[in-house]
């Protein structure tokens, strides 16, 4: 049996090598020989081989010929076939193929052996996609560990099931530094960045030691929240350890300081990093165009063509919106073309969605009707929400009806599109028209997104929420709101804007709610809680109104505070008085 032994010495030798081909080779010898056809450990070292290269679903018919030669799996054999079948989902009868072999599993009494129970769990909640039977085999089996919950939760995140990846994650008995990983990415991907902190701090304090993909998510969390102290402090803990920055921990760092309005510190990032991949320079690229540095994210964009990196639909939706944030419509037309043309790559409704904004912007509406008409897809309510911005800004009562039809045939329970089409109704005289609306509004139930500010304070982020009066210093922030009301009224002549607040309560107390929206509630707090030259830091989840926008650029002058806005598109720098997106947004 020296044979046996000096074959399976070689397959293990190709373990993990990619290539599938020595393998194919030394499998012909094998059947020529005849050696396969008597032993089922030759078999479990093909299989397990095949199922760490790059053709995995080389392994399945293995298991017909292990059965064919009357030779019985090893609990060896089941895990590695299972790992090959969930890594070709497209093979023919793959799943199937995983439900015999979890009957043969349970028939030869396999079950009991942890790494055969792990990967049918895995598999169920992978590749057949059911997650009731995952479930029922985590409660049954004799021996599961760590690694059967981070497949479940990892699965349920993904999913979007966070709630349900959190009750597996508190009820395992031993986490590992995987477990965290997974559920600080499961909190990100669920929009819920605050919680990923909550259980990122949890993690250190049970001292466990954060990899790559933990830091990776929660450098996620601090971009989601805005929270620039705690994703310094992130980078500052790559620095301590002398971790070195892959392009997925830089590409998060210049994503983080980009969103947490710190371009500037992205952009040292980015230059220090050996690795650009494409994500990587359209990362800073789309960082550069929020921030209205346009031009220079398009000289980014040349930059890379030039260094060889081509780029990707997702990387022309950054030169896009470059063009859109500077005005630069020939750019941006140039652009769009050698996306089809050079590049071939077919546009997306993301990048309709650029240039109708683009058009739309800078006055070009009938251009940018045009295109919305001939675009090969159905315009979605991000579209028709670009024109609409268009039609406010240029005042166009006629286009922005024509608007309306389509988005709220679209979109009928949001109340994004009845609240533009009231107030250009408002703006325009048309005071009947817009009640009409009002009306509508509240016959079909239109539910409102309430808005939500986000301010960080030495590292602790608080959240407010529009008319919500329940942060412990309301007193203080109220007094303070009723100070600075009188100071820009008094030095400024401010007069509330009433068009854009709640639409259906009334007149007089318009004036209550517009003064509670999240944002000056949340300035008015940053405002009694740092000190005089500390720059404000807000994140929103809507757009800025008309009034909010008026005010934040009155107390940059009045109190002498550089405050930034990021909304739900794009961020506003205000300074002395007036704001970066030069009243565009
Ligand atoms: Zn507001
Ligand atoms: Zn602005």
């Amino acid at each position: 049996m020296a044979v046996v032994a000096r074959y399976l010495e070689l397959l293990s030798r190709c373990r993990g090598g990619g290539d599938a081909r020595p393998i194919a080779r030394i499998q012909a010898a094998l059947v020529t020989s005849g050696l396969l056809r008597c032993s089922a450990e030759l078999h479990d070292a093909l299989v397990r081989a095949l199922a760490s290269s790059a053709r995995p679903h080389l392994a399945l018919p293995l298991y017909a010929h292990l059965h064919r030669s009357g030779l019985l799996p090893t609990p060896h054999t089941l895990p590695s076939l299972l790992k090959s079948l969930a890594l070709s989902p497209g093979a023919p009868g793959a799943r199937r193929l995983a439900l015999a072999v979890h009957a043969h599993a349970v028939k030869l009494g396999l079950t009991g052996f942890l790494l055969v129970n792990n990967a049918l769990i895995r598999v169920h909640a992978s590749l057949i996609g059911c997650l009731p039977d995952a479930h029922l085999l985590l409660r049954t089996s004799a021996s599961v560990d760590a690694s059967t919950f981070n497949t479940l939760i990892t699965v349920h995140a993904r999913a979007g099931r966070v709630a349900d990846a959190r009750s597996l994650f508190d009820e395992m008995p031993a986490k590992n530094v995987v477990s965290w990983s997974a559920m600080v990415n499961g909190y990100v991907q669920a929009g819920d960045g605050k919680e990923a902190l909550v259980v990122f701090s949890r993690m250190q304090a049970e001292g466990v030691r954060p990899e790559d993909t933990v830091l990776v998510g929660v450098l996620a969390a601090c971009a989601q929240l805005g929270a620039l102290e705690q994703g310094k402090w992130v980078h500052g803990y790559l620095k301590a350890n002398s971790i070195s920055i892959t392009v997925f921990l830089g590409t998060a760092l210049v994503d983080m300081y980009a969103k947490c309005g710190e371009v500037q510190l992205g952009m040292e990032v980015f230059e220090g990093m050996k690795d650009k991949n494409v994500l990587a320079w359209t990362t800073m690229i789309k960082g550069l165009a929020m921030h209205g540095r346009g031009s220079e994210a398009l000289i980014l964009f040349s930059q890379m063509e030039r260094s060889g990196v081509n780029p990707d639909d997702i990387a022309f939706i950054g030169a896009l919106c470059a063009c859109t944030h500077t005005g630069l419509v020939d750019k941006g037309k140039e652009l769009f073309n050698s996306m089809v043309r050079r590049y071939r790559i077919k546009p997306k409704i993301e990048h309709y969605g650029c240039m109708v904004d683009l058009l739309a912007r800078n006055g070009l509406l009938s251009e940018a009707r045009e295109m919305v008409e001939k675009m090969p897809m159905k315009p979605d309510a991000l579209i028709w929400g670009a024109l609409m911005a268009g039609c406010r800004f240029h005042k166009n009562v006629e286009m922005a009806e024509y608007v309306i039809k389509h988005w709220i045939e679209l979109e009928p329970d949001k109340s994004g599109a009845y609240v533009l089409l009231a107030n250009i109704y408002s703006a325009s005289g048309r005071h009947a028209s817009a009640r009409e609306i009002r009306h509508q509004m509240r016959e079909k139930g239109v539910d409102k997104t309430p808005g939500c500010s986000n301010v960080e304070i030495r590292g602790v982020i608080h959240q407010f929420i529009a008319g919500d009066l329940s942060h412990p210093r309301i007193k203080d922030i109220l007094t303070k709101w009723h100070e600075i009301d009188i100071r820009i009224r008094t030095e400024e002549g401010y007069v509330p804007d009433k068009k854009e607040a709640l639409l259906d309560i009334e007149e007089e107390e318009k004036e209550g709610a517009l003064s509670r929206h999240s944002e000056k509630l949340a300035i008015a707090f940053a405002l009694i809680s740092t000190s005089d030259n500390t720059p404000i830091r807000i994140v929103k989840n809507l757009r800025v109104c008309q009034d909010c926008h008026h005010v934040t650029k009155l107390i940059s002058k009045v109190y002498r505070r550089e405050i930034i806005v990021r909304d739900r598109t794009r961020f506003h720098l205000f300074k002395d008085g007036s704001c970066s997106c030069k009243d565009y947004w």
